[in-house]
């Protein structure tokens, strides 16, 4: 009896674009789904952004926009990104929805009439300018351990202590840079430390459960302390006006805090494909239901989905997940994803360098496990691999022998050999590979198919089909080798299929069959089965390509841009605020000293000056910013300066402006000069730092 499957990934925050980290996440997803689906499984897979909070609203304020305008954009990139790597989504919806609203208040009553829900004051930094009070990571000022300046209210950056954003020496909102004052407020609470949901999750994330993977299971018994040791604590469900989210019923003024209504998301995409497709959602989430529940999430985000979720659903009637995976994070040649080294990329700027999406679904594929720990993707080894397994193994059994069965046979295939090896060991593997995907040792499976792949390449190299070919009277011969590879080729297509749906699709089209499913592991084509004509199905990664992509991901001389926990979701929505990439005024005309720190300012010398060849105003500089390293920059100036006289002297860029595209080729910075506003006195007039000053230095 084939089963019931709801799936999810960990919603994107809606205020940044998915990057090659997170995709980390959806192509496990996704390969596993698609897998249940060739298993004749009913799976839907659901995902949404995760819209609300703080960090989204004073984006949007920034960009002078709606948060409603933001998140809509947003969405369009978010889904536009998935698509590009053939995360195959049967609904992708928003937070911000009547769907999740609607089952957010329902919880949010169940568990008030539960007794699970408790109203406390509390005391918080509020900023009299914004009028806001702030999430932690809104307050900065001096460290209270090592005295290191513009540090987060939660931690800092420079001696790793974590501490109170009251502990903080001279406090000032991130926001508007004014001190912060504490302020009092009624917050909500979900009782977590009660008795009731102590019980259930000592029974739910317990080891012999299942729930949780080992390591996510001792996780949870320090979390949760000793038998005897509540080490639980309420969960503070509640924000003040103004935020960006649902309004808490009978509560007004209150919002639900972004992370109440985000994992309540999957449940509002769901009820609105449920709506779309004529589904019952009731049967997926009332408590016995006999259907299954899997949530795939980063490791960082264990908390909010092992112990808050479960907990609300199960003290709220509805079912509870029957699986959680959780993955590791991804390092980049070894090290946390940089945007000084060019390898913080983003899904955009891979898939418009024009690398191929499912070359990195099949090497993340290859590196992936059931575990919690970490995966590399390394540059130089994601060239060779793809190139050696893909293409130069799998792909070429295709291209080997396609071409005669058109030319020579019209088409048509001689029957298969069952007894050949090769085939026959296929055949034994497929069942446990199918077992490897849903145990999520994709690493595992993708071995096991290489080797196999290598038993197809054995056999095609001893019969040697383009051999044959040259031989008169051997006809029967080479119709029967090229038959036995592409039947070969067909199987191992079945067993790649999850990993690159499109190849897959190519390959159904050009040999001519039904969608691929696993039962067709377990048969051969007929004799007389006609193809199409063998059509390229993929080509090599050209390591200049790679070159190419971590160059459009660098953005050097910025080592504010460097962001710390880039990977963690949890981060991205609770902590940081956001920082839009071109600076809008503050809404009142004045910068905060925030705003000004994002501007990277240096000295740099000119190193060499230029006529631009058709252009009236420009100058074309060449700027040496230090260590070594020179920019091109196109600068207005022509009518002040003659480019000789420009040559050697020193002045200040802007180092972090993005790199602009002009006619005559990239700028890659701005150099700073004085004129007139009112453009009637004429002149302008090159900055100059005074003498001491070198190439590299900051100015602020
Ligand atoms: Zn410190």
């Amino acid at each position: 009896m084939s089963r019931k499957i709801l799936v999810t990934s960990a919603l994107p925050y809606a205020n940044g674009a998915i990057h090659l980290g997170h995709l980390v996440e959806y192509i496990q997803t996704d390969i596993w789904v698609r897998s249940q689906k060739m298993a004749g499984n009913e799976c839907w897979y659901v995902c949404a952004d995760d819209t609300h909070g703080t960090p989204i609203m004073l984006r949007a304020e920034k960009e002078g926009i709606t948060p409603e305008q933001l998140i809509a954009r947003v969405h369009g990139e978010h889904a536009r990104d998935f698509a590009g790597f053939l995360v195959g989504f049967d609904n992708y919806y928003s937070t911000h929805s009547d769907e999740t609203r609607d089952c957010a208040n329902d919880i949010y009553r169940k568990l008030r009439a539960a007794g699970l829900i408790e109203t406390r004051t509390i005391e918080q930094y509020y900023d009299p300018v914004k009028q806001l009070f702030l999430p932690d990571r809104f307050i900065k000022g001096e460290c209270p351990k090592c005295h290191a300046k513009d540090q987060y209210g939660d931690n800092c950056e420079a001696c790793g202590a974590a501490y109170a954003p009251t502990d903080l020496i001279e406090p000032y909102s991130a926001v508007s840079g004014a001190k912060p004052e504490l302020r009092s407020s009624e917050h909500y609470f979900f009782k977590l430390s009660d008795p009731r949901c102590e019980a259930f999750l000592r029974r739910y994330t317990g080891r012999d459960n299942g729930v949780l993977q080992s390591e996510a299971a001792n996780k949870m018994q320090e979390w949760l302390g000793a038998p005897g040791e509540n080490k639980l604590t309420d969960w503070d469900i509640s924000r003040d006006a103004p935020y960006f989210g649902f309004e808490i019923p009978d509560a007004p003024g209150k919002y639900f805090y972004v992370w109440l209504d985000a994992p309540i998301g999957y449940m509002g995409s769901f009820k609105n494909l449920c709506a779309k497709q004529g589904l019952d959602f009731d049967e997926y989430f009332r408590p016995d239901s006999t259907t299954e529940l899997y949530h795939f999430i980063g490791k960082d985000i264990l908390y909010f989905h092992a112990l808050f979720w479960p907990a609300e659903l199960a003290h709220a009637g509805f079912r509870t997940p029957t699986r959680i995976f959780a993955h590791g994070f991804l390092t980049v040649d070894g090290a946390k994803m940089s945007k000084s080294r060019g390898t913080f990329i983003t899904a955009e700027s891979y898939l418009n360098t024009g690398l191929n999406p499912e070359w990195l679904r099949y090497y993340y594929a290859a590196k992936l496990s059931a575990s919690m720990e970490d995966i590399d993707l390394n540059l130089e080894d994601f060239c060779a691999r793809v190139n050696s397994d893909l293409v130069g193994k799998y792909v070429n059994i295709a291209s080997r022998s396609a071409g005669f069965i058109s030319k020579r046979f019209n088409g048509q295939l001689a029957p298969a050999d069952a007894e050949l090896p090769a085939i026959k060991a296929i055949q034994e593997a497929a069942g446990r590979i199918v077992e490897l995907y849903e145990a999520r040792e994709y690493g595992k499976a993708v071995r096991e198919i290489m080797a196999l792949t290598d038993g197809a390449n054995q056999y095609v190299d001893s019969v040697k089909p383009w051999e044959l070919a040259k031989q008169p009277g051997r006809e029967v011969e080479l119709h029967a080798a090229c038959s036995n590879a592409l039947n070969l080729f067909r199987l191992l297509t079945v067993l790649l299929k999850p990993i690159l749906p499109v190849v897959a699709a190519k390959v159904e089209q050009f040999m001519n069959l039904a969608p691929l499913a696993w039962a067709d592991a377990g048969t051969l084509l007929a004799a007389g089965h006609a193809i199409n004509a063998y059509e390229h199905l993929m080509t090599r990664v050209d390591p200049k390509l790679i070159d190419k992509l971590v160059e459009a991901n660098k953005e050097s001389l910025a080592p504010a841009a460097e962001t710390a926990a880039v990977d963690s979701k949890k981060a991205a929505k609770t902590e940081k605020p956001a920082a839009p990439k071109e600076a809008a005024p503050a809404a009142d005309g004045l910068c905060t000293i925030d705003d000004f720190m994002k501007v990277d300012l240096r000295i740099a010398r000119i190193a060499n000056a230029e006529h631009v060849e058709g252009a009236d105003k420009l100058v074309r500089l060449t700027l040496d910013v230090g260590d070594d390293q020179t920019r091109n920059v196109f600068a207005g100036i022509k009518a002040a300066y003659d480019p000789a006289q420009l040559v050697g002297r020193l002045t200040v860029m802007v180092a972090n402006l993005a790199p602009r595209k002009m006619k005559f080729g990239l700028s890659e910075g701005m150099v700073l000069a004085a004129s007139n506003v009112d453009g009637k006195t004429p002149g302008i007039y090159l900055l100059s730092p005074d003498s001491g000053a070198v190439p590299g230095m900051r100015v602020k």
